[in-house]
């Protein structure tokens, strides 16, 4: 997948500042941050959108998730209370077709959604 961003952090061709990294998955802080914490965790298959996970890709899946509780540990917002968001296609609010995880907190997030 030539022109994707993300997966051109996972190949290093384009810097970010990644917070954690596993055989599976990667984060890195958003270049527009939202919350004082706003970590996107992804993985490192290309995988456009939460539509195109497979049966296979179960696994991966909770795994996105629990690298995002680790990292919301490591940054001290566990206990406080965080997000955790994927947007899914255009009236979702997905911007980067590669599947990625929202991390956000550090200051009380806004509810209801949207
Ligand atoms: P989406 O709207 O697709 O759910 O979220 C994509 C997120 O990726 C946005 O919050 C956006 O700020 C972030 N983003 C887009 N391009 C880059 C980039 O090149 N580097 C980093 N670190 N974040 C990016
Ligand atoms: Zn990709």
């Amino acid at each position: 997948m030539g022109p994707c961003i993300f997966c051109k952090i996972v190949n290093k061709e384009i810097p970010a500042q990644i917070v954690y990294e596993d055989d599976i998955a990667l984060a890195f802080e958003d270049i527009e941050p939202h919350a004082p914490v706003h970590t996107v965790v992804i993985p490192r298959k290309h995988i456009t959108t939460l539509l195109d996970a497979k049966e296979e890709d179960r696994y991966l899946l909770g795994h996105l998730v629990h690298a995002a509780t680790t990292i919301a540990r490591e940054k001290g917002i566990a206990e406080r209370g965080f997000r955790i968001v994927i947007n899914c296609n255009h009236e979702g609010g997905q911007r980067v077709y590669h599947l990625h995880l929202h991390l956000l907190g550090g200051r009380p997030l806004r509810s209801p959604f949207g």
